[in-house]
């Protein structure tokens, strides 16, 4: 990934712009985590905040006009956040002595500043704290200026001075009753005529960048560039003075890198639809009470936006969001030496695209974890283990034991191939065989059929060279039978096929199920109430959400919507491969959308329903509401393991070659043989560890021709180890008086062992 394709993607999620309120602010002070300390009753880390971005927050929280109110989204909802109230309230209330402010070592420059008002004030702070030496000149007797005439009786002098005492503590110099005259200060290196200061500058052309005179070191404030007088703009006056008089000194560029100084509109998306109204507690005389300002606080929003994070398991369990995942992906594709980090990260998305749907700025994080894996793995950086499982699983159902392509009976070629995909066939086989003969009784006696895996999991895994492979035979196969249109009965296929085989006419099973009419064989249930589970890879194909909820209709069902549906509806967790590389969180994910609704699930997906099953939850495919007489039972269907899909598909095959074509299957071609027992609890294990009983076979096999295996002499328990792929699998297995074995636990690891190395 370049770097510049990584800033656009960055730059897409705007979760890290500041909230309305904050942007809106000439200064940005950070009202979001001030409201949020307020709300916990935290003054002290209040003020302690607002002292970050204030000089003088007292008066400032006492006087300030608050452009920020009319931009805070609450207002949307009950009335703005009275911001400046608050801000008053944690400078009267907390319990906090003044901080000791630290002054950068001293620099050899002298400031001047003409006019102590809150901008000059503000510039002789900021300066200060550089390092500068600092003299503030003021025409009157006091500090100050416009303050004490809008301050009123919220802010008493005693209040101003002792705000003020910071300057004289970090050494900033006032000369009072002093008119300085701006064009004539020879022993300074620059001069800022603040706001509200004569001394003979107001003609002077300004800057409003960064308020530099044509006069070589002379800054003028922005009072001369507006009418009305405004205590937060002269602070921002003061601060953006202070700046370009830093960069002046340090003979660095006064204009770059400006453009986020002052008011600015924000870019921050805050979904408003739920957020529900609040009116600002009754505020009294003097200000917020600590209860009236703690409620106050509690109704801010805590502006965000988070869309995709409140809708993905997967990105939330990551515990951050986009903006940083996209970085840290971008780091860790950018390793040559050391550990890579966040290999979980990329590997773990569903790749569903569901945070595309919801995302203001439309970023797909699924497209960007799809990329990561495919550079990971071109760059021979990806570890296999995360993906192997579902790869081998892919390349089993596209092999002689369980692939097959075979034209209508007594046909050598077929105007349609029904492509079930290979999990129906390894779920539901017996659905399969009913739905291949239903089409051929009701839409078209010339139906071929094509059992396999389209590619999906390396598609998924980033492997374009299996992708193409599976193509590639597919391509083969479909020609073979005379390019006719396929009928798909999985939406993950449908969309490996328009991707990547755009030629190929795909029509899906559901939409030919529509228009003929099928009828189920048990009597329709209008009481029986379904919630339909959209498969992700359907997400949008509109016309396959109608026909699905048409056929149930017609079926008789009653169906109601879950919250998140059609183009935003959830991955069941399978989808990018997500159960293989993080079983924890795709239980989540699973766990999250199967406690969206206590009604029965429905889903046009074996995987998704199988799933769902797995962890408890009443879930029907729609080819159960066509072809079961108890449908409620059905709904509580077991999900096949592992092993038993495998051999689901083998026995698919071998019934439909005999039956269709009378060739009967060899033994060899079906290499999964009941030579041993495992009991229910170890059979659970072997699931979670991904160990099929095929693994299993083989170890023993290798052990029991080579000798090659450790026997417990006191318990008679063999141990023995075969490696398969990239995996080495373990097996603890006993003899049983039948000549059988008996597996007692098995687990893998991507170790190899070598053999006859001495230590
Ligand atoms: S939805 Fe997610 S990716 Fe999009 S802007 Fe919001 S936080 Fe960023
Ligand atoms: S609700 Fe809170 S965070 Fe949002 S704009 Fe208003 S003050 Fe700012
Ligand atoms: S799992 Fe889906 S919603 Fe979540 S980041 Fe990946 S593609 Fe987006």
């Amino acid at each position: 990934m370049e770097q510049e394709k990584l800033r656009r993607l960055e730059e897409k999620c705007i979760q890290d712009c500041a909230p309305p309120c904050t942007a809106a602010c000439p200064v940005h002070v950070d009202v979001r985590s001030l409201t949020g300390h307020i709300a916990r009753g935290d003054f002290s880390a209040a003020l302690k905040l607002l002292r970050k971005t204030l000089p003088f927050p007292t008066i400032i929280g006492s006087i300030c006009d608050q452009p920020c109110r009319s931009h805070c989204n609450r207002s949307l909802a009950g009335g703005s956040i009275e911001i400046a109230a608050l801000e008053r309230a944690c400078a009267f209330t907390a319990d906090t002595p003044a901080p000791k402010i630290l002054v950068l070592p001293a620099r050899d420059k002298r400031v001047a500043i003409v006019g102590g008002g809150l901008g000059g004030l503000t510039a002789a702070f900021d300066l200060r704290k550089k390092g500068y030496a600092v003299t503030v000149f003021e025409a009157a007797g006091s500090l100050g200026g416009s303050i004490r005439k809008v301050g009123g009786e919220r802010l008493t002098p005693e209040c101003i001075e002792g705000e003020l005492a910071v300057l004289e503590a970090i050494g900033v110099e006032v000369e009072l009753h002093t008119k300085a005259d701006v064009f004539n200060l020879p022993d300074f290196d620059a001069v800022f005529a603040a706001p509200g200061a004569a001394g003979g500058s107001q003609y002077l052309p300004v800057d409003p960048i960064t308020y530099a005179t044509a006069r070589e070191g002379l800054f003028a404030g922005g009072s001369l560039l507006r009418d009305a007088y405004s205590p937060i703009l002269s602070v921002a006056d003061g601060r953006r003075a202070a700046i370009s008089i830093d960069r002046y000194l340090q003979n660095v560029s006064l204009t770059a890198s400006r453009a986020g100084e002052g008011s600015l509109q924000s870019c921050l998306y805050t979904n408003m639809g739920s957020v529900k109204p609040a009116i600002a507690p009754p505020r009294s005389p003097n200000g917020f009470t600590i209860q009236e300002a703690v409620q106050e606080a509690d109704r801010c929003l805590q502006c965000e936006c988070l869309e995709c994070v409140k809708v993905c398991r997967y990105l939330e369990a990551f515990g951050s969001y986009p903006n940083k995942y996209i970085r840290e992906t971008y780091n860790n594709l950018s390793i040559v030496m050391g550990v890579r980090q966040s290999n979980a990260l990329i590997n773990s998305c569903s790749l569903c695209g569901l945070c595309a749907e919801v995302c203001p700025k439309g970023l797909d994080m699924g497209s960007v974890m799809s990329d990561a894996r495919r550079i990971m793995i071109g760059q021979k950086r990806m570890p296999p283990s995360a993906h192997d499982f579902a790869l081998r699983d892919m390349l089993f159902a596209n092999s002689d034991a369980s692939a097959l392509c075979i034209p209508a009976p007594g046909k050598d070629s077929c105007e349609y191939l029904f492509f079930p995909g290979c999990q129906l066939s390894a779920s539901a086989p017996e659905h399969v065989e009913k739905t291949y003969a239903l089409l051929r009784d009701t839409f078209s006696a010339d139906v071929g059929l094509m059992l396999g895996c389209c590619g999906a999991p390396a598609d998924w895994a980033g492997r374009d060279d299996l992708l193409k492979q599976v193509l590639d035979d597919f391509s083969v196969q479909h020609r073979r039978m005379g390019s006719p249109r396929l009928i798909l009965a999985c939406p993950s296929c449908s969309r490996v096929f328009r991707r990547y085989l755009p030629e190929v006419e795909t029509v899906s099973l559901w939409e030919v199920l529509e228009k003929s009419g099928a009828a189920p064989v048990a009597a329709p249930a209008r009481e029986h109430v379904l919630s339909i589970h959209d498969p992700c890879s359907a997400r949008n194909d509109g016309r396959l959400h109608e026909s699905v909820r048409i056929i149930v209709t017609n079926f008789g069902y009653t169906i109601k919507e879950l919250p998140l549906s059609r183009q935003k509806t959830t991955c069941c967790s399978y989808g990018g491969l997500m159960w293989f590389a993080n079983a924890k969180v795709a239980r989540e994910v699973i766990d999250r959308r199967i406690r969206e609704s206590g009604d029965d699930y429905l889903t046009y997906c074996s995987m998704c329903r199988d799933l769902f099953a797995s962890q408890g939850k009443r879930c029907l495919h729609l080819l159960d509401l066509l072809f079961e007489n108890d449908v409620s039972s059905s709904s509580s269907r077991a999900c096949p393991g592992w092993s038993q899909r495998r051999e689901n598909r083998v026995q698919l095959k071998r019934r439909i070659l005999t039956k269709l074509t009378g060739e009967v299957m060899t033994d060899d071609a079906c290499e999964h043989q009941q030579e041993f027992f495992i009991a229910a609890d170890v059979q659970a294990v072997l699931e979670q560890r991904f160990i099929l009983a095929e693994d299993i076979r083989q170890v023993i096999a290798q052990a029991e021709q080579t000798g090659r295996k450790l026997v417990n002499p006191e318990t008679g328990s063999t141990l023995a180890y075969h490696k398969l792929g990239c995996v080495t699998y373990w097996v603890e297995y006993s003899s049983t008086p039948g000549g059988a074995f008996s597996i007692n636990n098995a687990y893998s690891h991507r170790m190899e062992i070598i053999e006859g190395v001495k230590s």
